[in-house]
């Protein structure tokens, strides 16, 4: 087993992260904090976009075909890491949820009318996207619940139903929402559902609610969205009618991945700022650092964090090797693992800072909230375990 890292890229996201990214992250609260639209790209961004991609740190999530950097998930895994060191990270390569699956959604069944007209301007980031799956109304994380309509009528398709935590959809930028809805009730369970790309700017899509996020709003913006007759081209079918669930899939696979490699980044910024913290404040006579409480927060943190990083390597390596599917009960893994050691390790870092922990005076506030939130965006925790036990399970019912 090779342990050694793909460095020469590597090391310049991370130089990059350390030049420009995290000495950004106040200028980007600042901006976000003035601007009159709380979703409009900061000026900030803007710059770190245009930095990266002049040195070609540019769609390194993607694989497929001519599009993307072509890098293995493998390659992929460690920049993802260092992107999420800081919050601000993954956008700034333009490697950020959710317009990453629906590159590849677009990339891997686009035809090359819809990739023209969606992919490119996403590849060069001129606009954003959105992904509208999961609804106020039924249990989405079994995505068979799903209810909203696709109805065939003459040369269009007309959409109606309501979602919601649609995330980007607030976003100025965003041009295109990709949407699952059941295009036949009478097909067998799992060829019900079709997902067809909608122009923002159709009349019928009314945005409710700017959902939060703990009492955050997101520069993003989770929308709570009302589709009322909506009306597109037959064309704008993504794939074949009745793929929706298979092409949701291939969609969910990586970005559970990338939420992974990127977990591990956060718990290494919150690790870091908490060895900062427990090294400088002094308590009780001594600095926390000597308090051996506080020393097996950091141990174990340091501990698990290792462990999910090799986890993590791991299911990129099953990834690339025997593809997503056969990787699956991998992939459900890491999402599980790596969000909660993510999260565990940020509650020990702000229980280290005190009431500057639950401030905004350090990232760690955000990082609980996002952390926290991740256990349930892209499927909850539970559904990922029910993945890993039948998996499990099935060695032993076979015999
Ligand atoms: C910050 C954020 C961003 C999001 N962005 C998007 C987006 O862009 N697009 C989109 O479509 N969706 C998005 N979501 C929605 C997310 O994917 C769903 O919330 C998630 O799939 C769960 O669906 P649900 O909320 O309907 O929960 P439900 O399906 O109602 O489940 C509720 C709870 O029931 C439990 N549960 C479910 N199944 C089982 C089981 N088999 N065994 C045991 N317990 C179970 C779990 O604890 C689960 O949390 C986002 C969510 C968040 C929080």
């Amino acid at each position: 087993m090779d342990f050694a890292y793909p460095t020469e890229l590597v090391e310049r996201v991370s130089s990059f992260m350390d030049t420009h990214v995290l000495p950004a992250e106040p200028v980007y609260d600042r901006q976000i904090a003035g601007a009159a639209n709380p979703h409009a790209l900061p000026p900030i961004m803007v710059e770190l976009k245009e930095k990266a991609r002049a040195e070609g740190l540019w769609n390194l999530f993607l694989a497929h075909g001519d599009w993307g950097a072509g890098l293995t998930n493998l390659e992929y895994a460690p920049l993802a890491e260092q992107m999420g060191r800081s919050i601000i990270g993954n956008e700034v390569f333009n490697c950020s949820a959710p317009d990453t699956g629906n590159m590849e959604l677009l990339a891997l069944f686009g035809t090359p009318e819809q990739q023209d007209r969606w992919l490119r301007p996403l590849l060069d980031s001129r606009i954003r996207s959105c992904f509208a799956m999961t609804e106020p109304d039924v249990a989405s994380s079994d995505a068979r619940n799903i209810r909203t309509r696709i109805t065939r009528d003459g040369d269009d398709y007309v959409v109606n139903g309501r979602k919601w935590y649609t995330s980007g959809i607030l976003d100025p930028d965003c041009e295109l929402i990709i949407l699952m809805g059941v295009s036949d009730p009478d097909a067998p369970t799992y060829r019900q559902q079709s997902m067809v790309l909608i122009p923002r700017d159709t009349p019928g899509v009314t945005v409710l609610r700017d959902l939060p996020m703990f009492g955050y709003t997101d520069r993003l913006g989770h929308g709570d969205v009302l589709f009322e007759d909506v009306r597109v081209p037959a064309v704008n079918l993504l794939g074949g009618e009745g793929q929706g669930f298979a092409l949701a899939q291939g969609r969910l696979g990586p970005g559970r991945m990338h939420y992974a490699m990127r977990a591990v980044g956060f718990a290494e910024r919150a690790l870091r700022l908490m060895c900062e913290r427990a090294l400088s404040r002094v308590a009780f006579g001594g600095p926390l650092a000597d308090r051996g409480v506080v020393r097996e927060w950091i141990a174990r943190s340091r501990i698990e964090i290792e462990q999910v990083r090799l986890l993590v390597l791991k299911s990129a390596w099953l990834m690339d090797t025997i593809g997503n599917a056969a990787a699956r009960m991998e992939v459900a893994a890491i999402k599980v693992a790596a969000l909660e050691v993510a999260h565990r390790v940020v509650d020990r870092a702000v229980q280290a800072h005190g009431a500057a922990g639950v401030s905004d005076d350090t990232v760690l506030a955000r990082l609980f909230s996002i952390t926290r939130a991740l256990r349930i965006a892209d499927g909850p925790d539970e559904v990922h375990l029910r993945t890993v036990a039948r998996h499990e399970l099935a060695k032993y019912e076979e015999k």
